[in-house]
């Protein structure tokens, strides 16, 4: 057993070196991590870049109208996943089908947009890395790249659309929490077959569902919506983000079987919002009751507060 993860990791730090060294780009998770990247991208260090820190109270409420995704997002459809050197991603195998068949509007998006690929991002921190010993029965899964009040999810799945006429590029992304049910999700062949492809160049076929892969429990609604850029060198502006606030859900066998045979980790810690307005779909009734139940407090301390001091 020791042996097969030492030949896992000698594995995987060859193949680190190979991304580094075959694509000439000089960029990846490792030696040449998110810190550096600006150096060769000075995209990077822009003032509109993706992730960012995401929370409750600094967002402005907005209502948007539903999504559209055209109807074979729920079919199975044949996906050539393939290692391209900084994660697995999947693409439509498009010598059988057009990608004009996954198209999405609505959300308040700027036109048609055309499905590009999915991938994800995930770390699985190993014992020298950790910060804080994780409490009994959780797991050291911090990959996603944005965060809710500066938490990590496990990781983060992000499904990429263009829109054909203007370029524009639109992510929909979705927090992966563990389970700690060995459910049988629609990831699970996903996962199967992404940790064959060690080496980069790599790819595999398979057959999913988007709407099944995406599938979570606010069906759409539960939303932050912001402008960013990609995550990724050349870390292009322009983005247009929305974040469910739900939930995919894996195994922590599934994480680590990824971190351990495609790459450690592949994740961008959140950039500065600097003076960007970050949307929230759903925000209007619970910031209402939030405030409701302040005032509610700051009434009933007054009220304590004129008594003692009527009582002094
Ligand atoms: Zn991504």
């Amino acid at each position: 057993m020791i042996w097969k993860i030492f030949f896992t990791f000698a594995l995987s730090c060859d193949f680190v070196h190979q991304t580094f060294a075959s694509d000439g780009e000089a960029w990846n998770y490792e030696d040449h991590g998110p810190f550096l990247w600006s150096q060769t991208y000075p995209e990077c260090a822009g003032r509109q870049q993706s992730p960012i820190d995401l929370g409750y109270f600094n967002v402005t409420p907005r209502k948007f109208p539903s999504f559209w995704f055209s109807p074979h997002f729920n079919s199975y459809l044949p996906f050539t996943l393939k290692n391209n050197g900084h994660t697995v991603v999947g693409e439509l195998a498009a010598q059988v089908h057009p990608t004009s068949i996954l198209q999405l509007s609505g959300g308040d998006l700027p036109g048609i947009f055309t499905f590009t690929n999915f991938h994800l991002h995930w770390w699985v921190q190993m014992m020298t890395e950790l910060i804080f010993l994780p409490r009994e029965g959780s797991s050291p899964t911090v990959g996603s790249e944005h965060t809710i009040n500066g938490l990590h999810g496990a990781g983060e799945a992000h499904f990429v659309f263009t829109n054909l006429m203007t370029k524009q590029v639109a992510v929909l992304g979705f927090f992966i929490v563990v389970s700690p049910d060995q459910e049988q999700t629609a990831w699970r062949s996903y996962v199967d077959n992404a940790v064959t492809l060690i080496r980069e160049g790599t790819h595999f076929n398979f057959m999913a569902s988007l709407m099944k892969l995406m599938e979570t429990e606010n069906n759409f609604q539960d939303f932050w919506r912001y402008n960013g850029s990609l995550t990724t060198p050349p870390c292009t502006e322009g983005v247009i983000w929305t974040i469910f606030n739900s939930h995919i859900k894996f195994s922590n066998d599934e994480l680590s079987a990824l971190s351990l045979n495609v790459l450690h980790k592949d994740f961008r810690p959140p950039q500065p919002t600097y003076n960007r307005i970050v949307y929230h779909s759903t925000l209007t009734s619970a910031v209402d009751s939030l405030r409701c139940f302040f005032s509610w407090l700051m009434l009933v301390s007054m009220f304590f507060l004129i008594r003692l001091n009527s009582k002094m």
